[in-house]
């Protein structure tokens, strides 16, 4: 059967990143026998100059039709002063939304070539794989009540509601427990149930749902500890699952363990593995149109679309063997270009991972 891929991609260099996840799935087609159809929509910025919206009824509907989707990233300054829903990120959230994404899966992988663009020290590092699976719709982001009162005393409060249904807590569970299925088979569950009554369930329901998953290992750490153990130690990790505002703030933490924006892929999943796969880094525009942006974040993006939504892993490990072959050729982007190496552009990183897939022998 055919894959639907619809392809979005979006402001500044968003365009020329998603230029060379075209190749690679064409390539993919042609020499490896993936079956896949791509369309092309509009959502960001571009969406508001052509269409009059950030995320259009045109992308609606072939988002709705499409079985999975690659975003190249949305925004920048031209379209800041705009009124508030006709924003780009607007856009992204909108088609979150829309597509029922409540699973956001953040790989920081540290490839051993990189390890010296990370602020910790290269062998505290060096060949890190984590997955974050971050709960993306619920939690303190969207409980309510919430606002801004006054209380009688005349003080102004601010104040959010910190709500997980048990529901809630299950789906993204089991989406992680799958994820550590797929990977090294052990799980961390992060969250404060020492303080909080919602962290209190979570933990519970994390803890029945083990049972249907024999070969995870399950482990649970408050959220305080975790960040630390992500700092002192993070290679003990495979898989860690939180809610929103957690997951929010430890998967940064962790891409910044490799110290390169260029390099971090991500996807958002709904409950059926469909889902929005795209670079973390935004849209860039001090470099747009100078072919310098790093278009590895964007062919991991489309290795996790082939893993998580096509059920393409074989193929998936290819493409990560061809990006980690061509860091090992010494090719670096601008991102990453030490001083003094001459950093490779845009379309030539794209032609080398095409080159490496294509030498790859089984
Ligand atoms: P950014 O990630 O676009 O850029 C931060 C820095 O990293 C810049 O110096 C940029 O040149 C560099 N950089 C980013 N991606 C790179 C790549 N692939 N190769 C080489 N260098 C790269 O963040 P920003 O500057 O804060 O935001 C720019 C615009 O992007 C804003 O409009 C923002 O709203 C938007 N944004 C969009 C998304 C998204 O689409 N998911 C995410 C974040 C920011």
């Amino acid at each position: 059967m055919s894959h639907k891929i619809l392809m979005l991609p979006g402001d500044h260099i968003g365009p020329d990143i998603v230029a060379e996840a075209d190749r690679l799935l064409r390539c993919l087609a042609a020499d490896f026998g993936l079956q896949a159809e791509l369309e092309y929509a509009n959502l960001g910025g571009c969406a508001v100059d052509a269409e009059g919206a950030p995320f259009p009824e045109s992308t609606r509907a072939l988002a709705q039709a499409a079985d999975a989707m690659l975003l190249g990233a949305v925004g920048g300054p031209e379209w800041d002063a705009i009124e508030r829903d006709k924003r780009p990120e607007r856009g992204l959230l909108a088609i979150r939304e829309a597509q029922g994404l409540f699973a956001n899966l953040r790989p920081a992988i540290l490839f051993p070539e990189l390890a010296d663009a990370s602020s910790l020290r290269a062998e505290v590092v060096a060949g890190l794989d984590i997955l974050i699976v971050r709960e993306l719709t619920g939690g303190i982001y969207f409980g309510q009540p919430r606002g801004i009162r006054t209380r009688d005393d005349g003080v102004r409060e601010g104040f959010n509601t910190l709500v997980y249904g048990a529901d809630e807590i299950e789906r993204i569970g089991h989406a992680a427990f799958a994820a550590a299925s797929r990977r090294q088979g052990r799980l961390c569950s992060v969250d404060k149930a020492n303080v909080l009554e919602s962290s209190e369930l979570w933990r519970e329901v994390m803890s029945d749902l083990a049972a249907q998953y024999p070969h995870v290992e399950l482990s649970h750490l408050y959220v305080d500890n975790a960040a630390m153990q992500l700092v002192r130690a993070p290679k003990q990790f495979d898989v860690m699952v939180t809610g929103n505002l957690f997951g929010d703030v430890l998967s940064d933490c962790a891409a910044m363990l490799t110290g390169s924006i260029g390099m971090l892929p991500s996807a958002s999943l709904d409950a059926n593995g469909r889902g929005l796969y795209e670079p973390v880094h935004g849209s860039a525009p001090d470099i747009s149109g100078q072919d310098r942006a790093n278009p590895l974040a964007t062919l991991l993006s489309v290795a996790m679309m082939l893993r998580y939504s096509l059920n393409e892993s074989a193929l998936a490990d290819r493409v990560e063997h061809a990006v980690q072959a061509v860091l090992g050729q010494g090719l670096r982007s601008a991102d990453l270009a030490a001083n003094g190496v001459t950093p490779v552009g845009t379309r030539a990183m794209g032609d080398a991972v095409i080159a490496a897939l294509r030498a790859q022998t089984d």
